[in-house]
């Protein structure tokens, strides 16, 4: 990674003293989840199947960041195959939230979160399946961004649950998340859900104006079972902002949100199970070498997957099974169908939502390692949007009364991420809350 980086330095260098157009990102580092392949460097999704895997190509978004440019100086740490809400599940290391480093960083993208928010990079990359950018960008006090679905090339990234994975980025401020963004959009024929369409810069809607506007507050989504005060404060107050602004602000239901949690829990294990059946201990990743292949096969998959990985398989591979398959994936995949709609109908009367991203700021490092379904809750307002293949982004606005960071969630349909865009940047001008780099927290 090193010399990688020294050599795209160098590159840079020369480009600029022969007065050659330089990328939109020369000048920038950048930090990469260790689930998106890099040639010639270790891509282990925080696993100890992947842990000595070296990838023989770039993920579509890295050569797209090296076209551009930037130099990638790291691969981040993140929960097991991107499965958490913490990066507790790392099998090697578990990431600090840089404001206070006895709280967890949010994930599963906690690395790329932390070392932005710490002030080591420019921008990092980060998968979002159910809110792994946005929750974490949130409990860091930093812009993490959920693209809409096939808008950013999934080629490369270890796929979880293929139907609501989707790559964004990370950055300390709206009009950084947008370029970086710009960079990573478009249409690559090697991942068959890639949209064909232009997109406009989205650095251009920056700071517009957002009068008549309407913005609409998720009914669903803010509790008040296990929402902090602060939080749903800061989403009012963060309304009121924008009304003065010329907005219009009501409320809106989206009724199906209430099963969103139990949807998301059938389908993206579901889709995992499935995925991670490529680690078979046959062809790449680690191999425990016994007399069969169906014993090698059994024992690569106990020594190399982690509790919460285990978990996954075993609840998507009951769900998928012949006699649950209609109550369980089917049903959720119903589900599904009623939020879409439910989103549509919002839409017609409101142009961008809004919710908390997190119902709580940073919790503590082990407070809910031993209790999955209070982790599960973490992404409660996040996933709705992987679930309907549409947009959102979590914009820090201020702090709770210990100093840790609060993000509130702008939501938009499919491809609405201009929009998104311009409401996300009112907001950060009128809340100036500030994300300077935490230096010093490790
Ligand atoms: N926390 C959620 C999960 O564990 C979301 C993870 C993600 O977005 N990758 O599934």
């Amino acid at each position: 990674m090193e010399s990688q980086a020294l050599e795209q330095a160098k590159e840079i260098d020369r480009k600029k003293s022969a007065g050659e157009t330089l990328g939109a990102l020369a000048g920038t580092t950048v930090a990469i989840k260790d689930n998106m392949a890099t040639i010639g460097v270790k891509t282990t999704c925080a696993s100890k199947m992947l842990e000595n895997w070296i990838p023989v190509y770039d993920a579509t978004v890295v050569k797209k960041l090296k076209e551009a440019d930037a130099i990638i100086v790291g691969k981040t740490n993140l929960d097991e195959f991107a499965m958490g809400s913490s990066t507790e599940n790392s099998a090697f290391k578990t990431t600090k939230n840089p404001h206070d480093t006895s709280k967890v960083p949010g994930g599963s993208s906690g690395g790329s979160a932390a070392t932005v928010a710490a002030g080591a990079v420019t921008f990092s990359l980060g998968s979002d399946t159910g809110g792994s950018i946005r929750q974490p960008a949130s409990l860091c006090g930093i812009v993490g961004v959920k693209p809409t679905y096939g808008r950013v090339s999934r080629y490369g990234l270890v796929a979880f649950g293929s139907s609501l994975d989707q790559i964004g980025p990370f950055a300390r401020n709206v009009s950084d998340a947008a370029t970086l963004l710009d960079v990573l959009s478009g249409y690559d024929p090697m991942d068959s859900t890639s949209i064909n369409k232009e997109y406009k810069p989205l650095t251009d809607v920056l700071g517009s104006d957002i009068k008549g506007l309407r913005v609409g507050i998720i009914d669903e989504l803010k509790g008040p079972q296990g929402f902090q005060r602060e939080v749903l404060d800061a989403v009012d107050e963060t309304a009121k902002l924008l009304e003065k602004n010329g907005a219009t602000v009501g409320n809106v239901s989206i009724p199906a949100s209430a099963y969103g949690l139990s949807a998301y829990y059938i389908i993206a294990p579901a889709e995992a199970s499935s995925n991670l059946a490529r680690f078979d201990g046959m062809r790449y990743g680690l191999r425990v070498e016994e007399q069969s292949a169906a014993l090698t096969n059994e024992a690569t998959r106990q020594a190399g997957f982690g509790m919460e990985v285990k978990r996954r398989i075993m609840l998507g591979t009951y769900a998928l099974s012949a006699g649950y398959y209609d109550a369980f994936y089917a049903q959720a995949q119903k589900v599904r169908t009623l939020m879409i709609n439910d989103f549509k109908q919002a839409y017609e009367n409101f142009d961008v939502l809004l919710s908390p991203t997190s119902p709580t700021t940073a919790f503590g490092i082990g407070e809910k390692t031993q209790d999955p379904y209070q982790m599960y809750l973490a992404d409660v307002c996040t996933l709705p949007t992987n679930i309907v293949g549409a947009t959102s982004m979590s914009v820090p606005v201020g702090v709770d009364d210990n100093g840790l960071p609060i993000g509130v969630q702008v939501f938009a349909p499919p491809l609405g991420e201009e929009v998104m865009f311009q409401v996300a940047s009112a907001i950060e001008e009128q809340a100036n809350y500030n994300a300077v780099p935490v230096v010093g927290a490790f």
